[in-house]
């Protein structure tokens, strides 16, 4: 295939290293971003995955899909996404479901604010679009949780206009094309390239396009592990594969090491029932159910210690294995007691819930998953 004269590819006849590395070395990293879209499109409809929200790519579809797939694989994506679409099939739906319900519906996926945001902004389509979804990319900026990155999928695949959608997958790839070492976790570098790609984005399949980056991201060249330039479309003009590096790339700047806070669980039990309290309405898991806590490693004495001075009266404990749960600023390091009472004194704050009812109506977080499994 040729562009301008300066480099010939084609992604089923991989030219050899020595030729690739001539080819990249010829092409300025400004020029190369001019040869991505035909050879990733032509890839992208030879190779491309079926998904359920490919299939039929509404603006629901495709917004629910996003914000599903943010910090989430596509495989672990699907059932909760067929299970959402089944009991909530469209933005009216959404905007009227109880909280909890939709909590329950998210439970797993984590990052619950993307459950809550989605609901805020279907209430505010309501409100304020006629229940319509808005087919402008700024418009759709205006929604709670929505970026750069998901108003440009939403507008390019569902409403076909001509805008970026630029990711982490995005930035890497395109950082290992042009061995840019920016740091892309830079708010400016990453605004610099979504007006980089705002140039080259066709016209007639802005969807694809940026559907073809992010299956190249997810497929080929992938984050972890070496990216597999041998079925890139761009290998032909790819610099950090002509240079060997394209392992070096992203460039990301070191990130703060993440808090530990250690934490005592109590999992009460009275008869068959288990105590679980509902978490603040705002901060981290707000408003869903965990089991009670204590703040840092508390031993055996000092637990039944707290539970007398709070007025119950423990029959019982037994010490349970010690868990972690890793979120994306912080990771909880647990030790854990099952207590057993025979009344109800001083736990006012608790609901007692049977095993199964918790399972199925009470969200509860990953978090608490080695000690769900205990019940
Ligand atoms: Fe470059 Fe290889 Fe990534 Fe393709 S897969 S963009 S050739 S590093």
């Amino acid at each position: 295939m040729k562009h301008n004269g300066i480099v010939e590819t084609n992604y089923t006849e991989q030219p050899n290293r020595a030729a690739s590395h001539e080819a990249a070395a010829s092409v300025s990293t400004a020029d190369s971003l001019n040869l991505i879209a035909e050879p990733l499109l032509a890839w992208y409809d030879s190779r491309r995955r079926i998904l359920p929200w490919r299939e039929d790519p509404t603006p629901y579809h495709v917004w629910l899909s996003e914000i599903m797939l943010q910090q989430t694989r596509v495989e672990a994506v699907k059932p909760y996404y067929e299970r959402f679409l089944n009991e909530l099939p469209d933005i009216a739906s959404l905007a009227a479901v109880e909280e909890e319900r939709l909590l329950k519906l998210w439970e797993g996926l984590g990052y619950y604010n993307r459950a809550r945001n989605l609901k805020k902004s279907a209430l505010q389509i309501m409100e304020e679009y006629g229940g319509r979804m808005p087919a402008d990319y700024h418009e759709l900026m205006k929604l709670c949780g929505v970026g750069s990155y998901t108003a440009g999928a939403i507008a390019s695949i569902a409403f076909g206009q001509a805008v970026p959608a630029v990711d982490g997958n995005v930035l890497r790839i395109l950082s290992r094309l042009r061995a840019d070492g920016r740091d892309i976790l830079d708010a400016g570098v990453k605004r610099s390239i979504e007006a980089e790609l705002a140039g080259v984005i066709p016209e007639d399949r802005p969807g694809d396009f940026n559907q073809a980056l992010m299956e190249l991201g997810a497929v080929v060249c992938i984050p972890h592990g070496s990216p597999k330039c041998e079925e890139c479309p761009w290998s032909g003009f790819c610099l950090a594969r002509a240079q060997g590096s394209a392992e070096a790339y992203p460039v990301k700047a070191p990130k703060k090491p993440r808090r530990v806070e250690e934490k005592t669980i109590l999992l009460i039990r009275y008869g068959d029932r288990f105590a679980l309290r509902r978490r603040p309405e705002r901060g981290l898991l707000a408003g869903m159910y965990e089991f009670p806590s204590l703040e840092g490693h508390q031993s055996e004495e000092e637990v039944l210690a707290h539970l007398r001075d709070a007025g119950v009266v423990p029959m019982r404990i037994r010490t349970l294995q010690p868990a972690r749960h890793i979120f994306t600023h912080k990771e909880w390091d647990m030790t854990a007691y099952l207590v057993r009472v025979d009344e109800l004194a001083g736990m006012g704050e608790y609901v007692f819930v049977e095993p199964e009812k918790m399972r199925d109506e009470y969200p509860v977080p990953s978090a608490f998953a080695a000690y769900m499994a205990l019940i």
